[in-house]
């Protein structure tokens, strides 16, 4: 039997509580899940690509990833490019509420315009989670919120680096 790869694209910037909820989901689905960090320097992101992956590095061991791979990467123009480059045979996405679902459909329909062979595969958010995104997190915490239960406890320590880094 082959392989089934997916990927996970995102810009993760940073992981949220959301995002290992879909890795959690998907680990019974594939074989291997690659967690592909978008590098789009227009965006001004909080944390480098660099940063965003080794976070996601550290983070990951803590999932119960019952026999699947979990590899983190980081790329760069097109998600189905990418995703045929890494002969994946699947795009993971999470879908929190119907906003979240439009722009999602018309991305899964270029996206197979564009690589037929590769299917995108939508995950409901855990309820608790579907209101997180990573800017909201950002956001909050930037004007001194709490987003502890949000991220994982060593995201929250390097927002806080961060934070006080840009002070
Ligand atoms: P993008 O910049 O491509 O939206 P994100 O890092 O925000 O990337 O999200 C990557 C994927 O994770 C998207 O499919 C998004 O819908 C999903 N996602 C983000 N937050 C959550 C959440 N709280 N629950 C479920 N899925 C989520």
């Amino acid at each position: 039997m082959s392989l089934r790869r997916a990927i996970f694209p995102g810009s993760f910037d940073p992981l949220t509580m959301g995002h290992l909820d879909i890795i959690e989901r998907s680990v019974d689905l594939f074989d291997e899940i690659i967690i592909a960090v978008l590098n789009n320097p227009d965006k001004h992101p909080m944390f480098s690509v660099k940063e965003r992956c080794e976070m996601i590095k550290e983070v990951l061991p803590a999932i119960e990833s019952r026999g699947c791979a979990l590899i983190v990467d980081d790329f760069s123009g097109l998600t189905a490019d990418f995703a045929k480059q890494q002969r994946a045979t699947a795009i993971v996405r999470g879908i929190r509420a119907i906003s979240d679902y439009e722009y999602e459909l018309r991305m899964a329909l270029m996206n197979r315009r564009l690589e037929p062979e590769i299917e995108t595969v939508f995950l409901m958010a855990a309820e608790e989670y579907s209101y997180v995104s990573s800017n909201l997190i950002k956001q909050v915490f930037t004007l001194g919120g709490r987003v502890e239960g949000l991220v994982p406890e060593l995201i929250e320590k390097r927002m806080r680096e961060k934070l006080s880094e840009s002070e």
